[in-house]
């Protein structure tokens, strides 16, 4: 039997900023009486907005079974249960595990998106991931690692497209990265890597092709970053003093052209 009220809310804490978790992820927080954090990425900070007698458990120790425990029987119980995710839970986050266990038991969940580390990224390095005439077209992948990948859905292949792609849970093999990239991308195109976007030690390496492997290991990046790769990188303003990327102009947009008529409003002309 589970008591009125018992609820499990996966949120999207966001990349790490505490102001990036949406208001009613922050509402919902404020509500739980159980809150279950992904340690390794959410940052503590966000707990501030918990009830004090909430009972909080860092899942970074914890393995499937005891998470799923902790949730149902607080949910059964007829307990609101927060269970938050780094980004937007909808990406990497192993969600579908948790979803299916609550379905078997009948305990009502939802999901409450979150800013995701691509788009805090692109944010940080001042760019719009899809141009007219550049791309229109963004992909959202990794490396394969413990983890496997399609074999479709190789880097190597998925580069063939030229679109704009956020590469999650890469930066440990940036060279096999590079390798895989130069099938499909000039060895000119622009690339950026962003670690721990949005937190207080945030950093942005940008380069192309040939240099951006280098430039991650000197810079230290191991882990927790985020790896774009296209030609709208080449768009934004460059850094003081650097010569990096090639920079292509890309055409305006058509939403805000003269010419362009669209739903609320009239073209000029
Ligand atoms: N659901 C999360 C992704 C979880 S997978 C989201 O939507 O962002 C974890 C990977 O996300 C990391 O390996 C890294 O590639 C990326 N990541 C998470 N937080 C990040 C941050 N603040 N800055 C850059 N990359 C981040």
């Amino acid at each position: 039997m589970i008591k009125k009220n018992g609820i499990v809310s996966f949120i999207g804490a966001g990349p790490g900023e505490p102001e990036l978790i949406t208001v009613k992820g922050k509402r919902l927080l404020q509500e739980a009486d159980v809150v279950v954090y992904a340690g390794s990425l959410v940052n503590e900070k966000v707990l501030q907005y918990a009830k004090k007698d909430a009972a909080i458990y860092n899942s970074a120790s914890m393995n499937l079974e005891e998470i799923m425990k902790v949730m149902v029987d607080a949910a059964k119980a007829g307990k609101k249960v927060a269970r938050l995710h780094t980004g937007d839970p909808i990406l990497y986050s192993a969600l579908q595990e948790q979803a299916d266990i609550l379905e078997r038991e009948k305990i009502p969940y939802e999901i409450v998106s979150g800013v995701s580390s691509a788009f805090a990224s692109a944010a940080a390095l001042k760019t719009e991931l899809t141009m007219p005439e550049i791309t229109q077209t963004v992909i959202f992948t990794r490396l394969e690692g413990r983890t496997s990948v399609p074999a479709k859905e190789r880097l190597s292949e998925l580069a063939r497209h030229n679109a704009t792609m956020c590469i999650f849970l890469s930066i440990g093999m940036m060279e096999k990265v590079v390798e895989e990239l130069k099938h499909g991308y000039t060895e000119d195109t622009p690339i950026a890597v962003v670690y721990r976007a949005t937190w207080e030690d945030e950093k942005i390496v940008r380069g192309t092709l040939c240099d951006i492997a280098e430039k991650v290991t000197r810079a230290g990046i191991e882990r927790q970053a985020m790896i774009i790769v296209g030609r709208t990188l080449g768009q934004g303003p460059a850094p003081a003093g650097s010569k990096q990327g090639s920079r292509v102009k890309g055409q305006k947009s058509k939403l805000y052209d003269k010419d362009f008529e669209h739903g609320y409003r009239k073209s000029d002309v």
